[in-house]
């Protein structure tokens, strides 16, 4: 909390939030010139505090008894260089003005300033939750009056500088709701006069879905009355006196010319008076006919909706008839907001309306999560007004509601797909909804993995869909080969993909985390079984003669396999020959119900994660060994010659951690793999081995194990664990 101070007159004065107070210097000193989205912004935000009092009041009616209207009024004074502007909102009690304006940042205002200092435009600001401060690029005070209805009615107000002050309001009372005054800059008058203030409210918020009222300056002739006139008279001979210019017209004077009796010609007076005139008289966009709005009016709408900056991406406006009656407007927006996926659940992005009233702006229940970037309204026949949000949860036309959304977004995805550009853009921002969506609505899973896009083996650098690859795929393959991995470069160059890619079939590279969990659902895609090469139990189509070549390859090197198994011990579950490397010595795969090695690196760095689940979970590693390669045909003779050649025992340890790393697996202990290589090293270049390099202990148990002099070489490169 900010130190306040309090004075004799009730004033207290706090001092803003560091951040935020950051942010506002930001904003009054660095230059920028489309400085009139302040009027938005604070239209926006008195436009969300009217919804928030009309929703209190469908269950407590009571609640606009401290004024009945709704309404947003823009008020400029020349005179006074003031513009100001009030809502009958909920208003802000005196704690309500403390926090929102001031003392307790929002994790937008820190993102917000890193986004400006990163080139982005101030218009952004309201996505950032701090578009208040943005009246302070146009003033350079501005003073908040506000009434909640649980409060007496307070004075905000601040010069910036770092500090804002509180005090009891004793002025005009407002009933209900938030009266704020901006004292104008010097040279920002130009937001005082009605023609532009007109104009900003038409570009950037002729859809809010409550009057917007200008008090206006008008003219007008009006006739005197008799006493009127004559006082009038007596004026305009004191002014004619002081030479001033006559105010007074005559009325049709040629008509009465040739009358002269009629008593004395009407006179007028010009005069002047104000005037609400409202701005914003258009009908809800969702209401009117699709075939006769513009994109241009679907793109304001959709800034109005969501201060987003840009116009939407693509949009769905549709209307359900029959049993159930709504209309809707979906939105997918061009980006994905700052805090996508920070941390807690998102609030989702569809206004619910009821028979043109607003009800609420994030009802759970009416969009799946997986679904929350998706931007809208809807607005439905059915619903009782006065509905809370218990009883939305267990309402079944809520849920019919529901399900027609999301069928009808993944239509507004299906038809962006026919846009190459556009769905490229639509898929960097949104990919990880839809893979959490195969995950979540087992429902609309198969209209999901058609969305999918994946580079592979066989398309360079574009990607390609689930369907494409069915329909390139040879007559005799059965399944639908993918590997899973960091990036592109690490899963194109691995062992795995070598035979698969030799033997011309294609594989599909993921290279996201959230893959893992799209395949453990997505377990096949029209009919075809979606396999990792990384796998056990990889089956690439052989004709009998590659099938006659296993076979052999099997029993011949059943023995290799064997003493390999009995070196590694438990740090794998079994050593195989393998059919699928062409020029790796040998790969670690992993069990088909186990992660991969993929999975493990994931699952390792979610730190919160329960390491004691680790154990079991962990991959369960099969070694393949590469029957044609020469390394493993060597082995196999020095295993076969004898088996318990020193030599085959540490160069099976340092193929299995060689084959660690390459497989995409991080090493529990790289101390010891380090230690390996550097005997290796001095190995090949001819270095006697130093004796203290050994400890004394280890040379004790070499030399218990074995006294023969020919694995002497080898017993230095002994593991020292
Ligand atoms: P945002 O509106 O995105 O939350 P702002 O910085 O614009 O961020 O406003 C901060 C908060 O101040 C709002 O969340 C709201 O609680 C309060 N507030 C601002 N303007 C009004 C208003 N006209 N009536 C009631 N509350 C308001």
């Amino acid at each position: 909390m900010a130190d306040n101070k309090s004075s004799g007159d009730g004033t207290e004065t706090f001092a803003f939030q560091a951040e935020i107070a950051q942010l506002m210097s930001l904003i009054i000193n660095t230059f920028y010139s489309n400085k009139e989205i302040f009027l938005r912004e604070l239209i926006s935000n008195s436009s969300d505090a009217l919804d928030k009092i009309r929703y209190e009041s469908l269950t407590n009616p009571s609640a606009l008894d401290s004024q009945k209207e709704l309404f947003i009024k823009i008020i400029p004074n020349k005179e006074e260089k003031t513009l100001t502007l009030i809502d009958s909102g909920v208003g802000m009690t005196k704690a309500d003005l403390v926090n929102n304006l001031g003392t307790i940042a929002k994790s937008g205002t820190k993102a917000f300033m890193e986004a400006l200092q990163a080139g982005a435009d101030i218009s952004m600001i309201g996505q950032f939750g701090v578009g208040f401060y943005s009246a302070y690029l146009v003033a350079d005070k501005v003073v908040v009056h506000s009434k909640h209805n649980d409060d007496e009615q307070y004075i905000w107000e601040s010069s910036a500088g770092g500090s804002f002050t509180i005090k009891p309001d004793n002025g005009e009372p407002l009933g209900r709701g938030t009266k704020i005054v901006l004292h104008m800059k010097e040279d920002q008058m130009e937001y005082d006069e009605e023609k532009k203030v007109k104009e900003i409210v038409k570009k950037h918020s002729q859809f809010i879905g409550y009057p917007i009222k200008l008090l206006v300056e008008k003219e007008r002739e009006k006739e005197l009355s008799e006493d009127e006139e004559e006082e009038e008279e007596k004026k305009e001979g004191e002014e004619k006196e002081e030479d001033k210019t006559p105010k007074l017209e005559d009325e049709g004077e040629d008509a009465d010319a040739d009358k002269p009796e009629k008593k004395k010609k009407k006179k007028t007076i010009k005069e002047k008076y104000t005037e609400d005139e409202e701005l914003n008289k258009t009908k809800p966009l969702w209401t009117r006919n699709p075939d006769d709005i513009s994109q241009e009016e679907y793109g304001e709408f959709y800034k109005n909706l969501t201060n987003d900056w840009e116009e939407h991406l693509a949009v769905k406006h549709f209307s359900v008839e029959g049993q159930l009656e709504f209309k809707a407007l979906l939105f997918a927006p061009k980006r994905a907001p700052f805090d996508l996926f920070e941390g807690k659940k998102r609030k989702n992005n569809i206004k619910l309306y009821v028979r043109r009233v607003f009800i609420m702006d994030n009802c759970e229940d009416l969009i799946p999560e997986y679904l929350n970037f998706v931007r809208g309204v809807v607005d439905s026949e059915d619903l009782p007004l006065n509905i809370s949000r218990e009883m939305l949860q267990q309402n079944k036309i809520l849920k019919v509601i529901r399900k027609n959304l999301v069928k009808k977004c993944l239509e507004l995805f299906e038809e962006l797909t026919e846009d190459n550009e556009n769905y490229k853009k639509f898929y960097e921002q949104f990919s990880k909804n839809l893979k959490l969506g195969i995950h979540e609505d087992s429902q609309n899973r198969k209209k999901l993995s058609d969305l999918l896009r994946y580079q592979t083996s066989a398309s360079g650098d574009d990607v390609t869909s689930l369907k494409d690859y069915v329909a390139r795929m040879k007559e005799t393959q059965k399944q639908i080969y993918y590997i899973t991995g960091e990036t592109k470069d690490q899963v194109a160059n691995s062992a795995f993909v070598e035979r698969v890619k030799k033997r011309g079939f294609e594989v599909i590279y993921m290279t996201e985390p959230i893959d893992e969990y799209v395949v453990q659902q997505l377990k096949d895609y029209e009919g075809k079984t979606l396999v990792s090469v990384t796998k056990e139990g990889l089956e690439l189509p052989e004709d009998e003669e590659e099938k006659k070549k296993q076979e052999e390859a099997k029993v011949k090197f059943e023995n290799l396999c064997k003493v390999m198994k009995d070196i590694l011990d438990k740090k794998v579950e079994k050593v195989i020959v393998s059919n699928r490397l062409v020029e790796s010595p040998c790969c670690i795969v992993t069990s088909q119900y186990g992660w991969t090695a993929n999975m493990e690196r994931i699952m390792k760095a979610q730190a919160l994660r329960d390491t004691s689940t680790m154990g079991y979970m962990a991959a369960k590693k099969h070694l393949e060994v590469n029957p044609e390669h020469s390394i493993i045909e060597t082995l196999r003779q020095k295993a076969d010659a004898d088996k318990n050649d020193k030599a085959v025992k540490d160069l099976v340890n340092l193929l299995f951690e060689t084959s660690l790393l390459s497989s995409g697996f991080a090493l529990e202990d790289p101390q010891v793999h380090a230690a390996r290589i550097h005997r290796m090293i001095k190995l090949g270049l001819g270095i006697e081995d130093d004796d203290e390099i050994v400890p004394a202990e280890e040379i004790k148990t070499e030399e218990l194990a074995s006294g023969d002099a020919a694995t002497e070489d080898a017993s230095r490169m002994e593991e020292v664990d």
